[in-house]
């Protein structure tokens, strides 16, 4: 049943009001609720989550000591000294040093007081190589959740995408993967698939979909597992309308449920989780390159409106401190079985295995294709100023590839690729040269690519973009590749498939400007007062840059937290 928490009234006034129910907000409100404050949760539709139900939950936490525990050394000044070669000694407001000083903290507090729980990662290297950057020890992933706890309100917790769910409805986290594909290679494989499926075919007699969350689903339904344990309400279909301001300092907010208009003052401040611009139109024209991205993977509840209603009160929003703006991954656009265009993101399983490139329609490589998804972005569109226009752009396989490791919505295993090229979600045929032309590629570019990327392959070192060079492009490669390098094979066996990706977001990083308290600043750097920002809604504290996993849930935990205690000490 759902919990009568779930259904109360909107009260006219609270201590701190919560706008938006994802992974900012959600955090947010359940430290503040832990601290003793009466928290008012509004969300503007039917579900908890947003972006981060469908992330791969993974959190930034420099010198974690669930990882410590786990055996793994890191630190945060190793971190500290990373982010500095990354991003530069900048550090407005104290926010970066905060974040390190915090996030363990941060944490610690979460799995003390709450059900939201970690585990180590393990290994999951930083995305660039500087020094400082990790090989492992840093990024943690909350602990499966059984969304049985949940009872109806299983329901409310906003679904992954369906790509990322097998058999219609089973979650399968990054672990699952390999005891799934290789169930007859061992009894251990073949014992955990079999638990998988058991318990996924007893949760469908009685749920929509598997009740075993992992991943970002596994860590929103803790965070609102925890919330309802502590009788703290989500309002449904009540949406941010404006921010209320008097006496120099914000008072309340103005949200609409359904077709009603309520005025809550709220004593201690209002706090703007939204989920940031990724569904803006104006701004994305406005502020992200060119061409502009057509896809975001954010939620489509987060239209700007957080932000917007802080820049009516002269929050700063500066665009250019966190080029490009979002926070990219490549896509591939796939029609689903019930009629709807679905993208799939290429995060991190298919791009750095061995025998895949990416080229333009010059038949031409144009970027390291196992560095991470923000950084495969970046590179196509790099070369759109040189005249070398890689948007969109194709991944270029042989079908073996595809049967062995799977390709974006293809799932490993799969032999009959014919379906997927009926469906018009890839291109095969059994020449490199007849690819290319089906393609709009040219084939000579193409042909001398090939021959120079296959004898890179042969030879272990790719000596035009460096695939298989770092930490990170071998972690996502094939360990059981004969070599010479996990990322490289040669491309020569047809028949040939191409795939076709485009830019799309996770999530914009350009928020308004805060200080080391989430609380929102004006142009003049001063607090506005009584309004804080959280998630994407606040400017990124990496400013622009894509540190390594977990890079946007480690900050908006962090900055949750410190948002409650902030406010608590107001109290
Ligand atoms: C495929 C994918 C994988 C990802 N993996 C990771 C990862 O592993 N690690 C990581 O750090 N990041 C990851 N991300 C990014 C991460 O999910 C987002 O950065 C994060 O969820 C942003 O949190 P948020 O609270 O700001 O927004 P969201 O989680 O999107 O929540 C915003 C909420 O606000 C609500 N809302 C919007 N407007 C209003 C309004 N006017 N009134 C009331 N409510 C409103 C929305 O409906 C939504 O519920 C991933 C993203 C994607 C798409």
């Amino acid at each position: 049943m759902i919990a009568s928490a779930d259904s109360a009234p909107l009260p006219s006034e609270t201590d701190l009001l919560v706008i938006g129910a994802g992974a900012g907000g959600l955090a947010t409100a359940l430290a503040a609720s832990v601290l003793g404050l009466r928290v008012t949760l509004c969300e503007k539709t039917d579900t908890v989550g947003g972006t981060a139900a469908t992330s791969a939950g993974t959190l930034w936490i420099p010198g974690n000591r669930i990882s410590h525990a786990a055996g793994y050394r890191d630190s945060v000044a190793a971190a500290r000294q990373y982010l500095d070669h990354l991003i530069g000694p900048d550090d407005p407001h104290g926010r970066r040093e905060a974040f390190l000083q915090t996030a363990n903290e941060a944490v610690d507090f979460f799995a003390q007081h709450t059900a939201v729980q970690f585990m180590p990662c393990g290994r999951h290297p930083d995305y660039l190589t500087h020094p400082g950057a990790a090989v492992d020890g840093r990024a943690i992933i909350p602990q499966p959740f059984d969304g049985r706890v949940l009872g109806r309100g299983f329901a409310r917790v906003r679904p992954p995408i369906p790509e990322f769910m097998v058999l219609g409805g089973m979650m399968v986290g990054k672990a699952d993967i390999a005891p799934l594909v290789h169930r007859f290679a061992s009894w251990a494989a073949f014992a955990h698939a079999t638990r998988l499926f058991i318990r996924y075919l007893s949760d469908r007699l009685r749920y929509p979909r598997g009740t075993r969350l992992v991943m970002g689903n596994a860590l929103v339904a803790r965070l609102y597992h925890s919330l309802r344990q502590r009788q703290v309400a989500v309002h449904w279909h009540t949406r941010l309308v404006h921010l209320q301001h008097d006496a120099g300092r914000v008072s309340g907010a103005t949200v609409q449920q359904g077709s009603t208009r309520h005025t809550i003052r709220a004593r201690l401040g209002v706090v703007v989780a939204t989920g940031g611009l990724g569904h803006n139109a104006a701004w994305r024209q406005r502020a992200l390159p060119a061409p502009v991205a057509m896809q975001s993977l954010a939620a489509p509840g987060n239209t700007g409106d957080g932000v917007e209603a802080l820049v009516a009160l002269g929050a700063h929003v500066d665009a250019a401190s966190q080029a490009p703006g979002a926070f990219w991954t490549p896509v591939s656009r796939l029609q689903r079985a019930d009629g709807r265009v679905g993208w799939y993101p290429h995060l991190s399983l298919d791009r750095a295995k061995p025998g895949l490139i990416a080229v333009n329609a010059n038949g031409q490589r144009f970027v390291n294709e196992a560095d991470s998804y923000h950084d495969f972005v970046q590179g196509m569109y790099q070369p759109q100023a040189n005249g070398q226009p890689s948007i969109a752009a194709y991944l270029l396989v042989e079908s073996r590839f595809v049967t062995r490791y799977g390709l974006g919505a293809i799932h490993p295993g799969t032999r009959r690729l014919q379906p997927w090229v009926d469906a018009g979600y890839v291109l095969m045929q059994p020449t490199v040269e007849a690819l290319a032309r089906a393609a709009g590629i040219d084939p000579a570019g193409l042909l001398a690519t090939l021959a120079q990327y296959n004898r890179d392959a042969r030879a272990g070192t790719d000596t035009q973009w460096g695939k298989g060079s770092t930490a990170l492009n071998v972690f996502n490669g094939d360990p059981d590749h004969p070599g010479p390098n996990p990322c490289l094979a040669p491309i020569e066996q047809g028949p040939f498939v191409a795939l076709r990706v485009w830019p799309a977001d996770i999530g914009t990083s350009a928020g308004a400007q805060t200080n080391a308290n989430g609380e929102v600043l004006n142009a003049l750097g001063t607090p506005i007062g009584g309004v804080y920002a959280v998630g994407s809604d606040m400017a990124s504290v990496m400013q622009g840059t894509y540190p390594g996993p977990g890079t946007t849930l480690g900050p908006a935990l962090t900055f949750g937290y410190r948002i409650a205690r902030h406010a608590a000490q107001q109290a």
